[in-house]
């Protein structure tokens, strides 16, 4: 797999995710690249091609790009957070409980049975984030983020394209 494909597979569905056309970057009829799993969203820059991901054709693209022109006029700051490792989850026993006879598993909403909670919110400029979700953002390279308040799509750029993240709601 491809760097790039591995960077965008990061913002994909996971492949137990019921939004099957979340599971894998696309790109658009001008071949512009983007991925997203709901929460958080990378177009790349247009231009920059990636041999294995496929044209599909989805409205999704034009409402991701359409987003792309409402920026937040809150300004910039760079994305840049050092954060200490994720806290022990204290709602569960830190297991997921035994598989059942079709495979399901039953986890800890906190933790998805990692026994770390996964859940903690990071306060950015105006609203809170899930902090998995700014850490993914800062490994991108020279990335800034605006915050639209409590409920807005925060927009980051990056050396390579844009995104979006949703806030989570308190
Ligand atoms: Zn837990």
């Amino acid at each position: 797999m491809s760097k790039a494909m591995e960077l965008l597979k990061r913002f994909c569905a996971d492949a137990d995710d019921v939004r099957y056309f979340l599971q894998e970057p696309w790109k658009d009829a001008n071949g512009t690249v983007m991925a997203s799993n709901g929460h958080v969203a990378i177009i790349l820059d247009p231009g920059t091609d990636v041999p294995e991901v496929a044209f599909v054709d989805t409205p999704r693209s034009a409402k991701l790009i359409g987003w792309a022109s409402e920026i937040p006029s809150a300004g910039f700051l760079p994305a840049r957070w050092d954060f200490a490792p994720d806290p022990e989850c204290d709602q569960c026993d830190r297991k997921s409980s035994e598989p059942d006879e079709d495979g399901f598993v039953d986890s800890c909403y906190w933790c998805d049975g990692t026994g770390f909670n996964k859940k903690e919110t990071i306060a950015v400029g105006d609203a809170h984030f899930a902090k998995h979700y700014l850490r993914l953002i800062a490994s991108l390279p020279d990335c800034q983020i605006a915050t639209a308040g409590s409920g807005g799509r925060a927009f980051f750029r990056f050396n390579g394209g844009i995104g979006f993240l949703m806030p989570v709601r308190r």
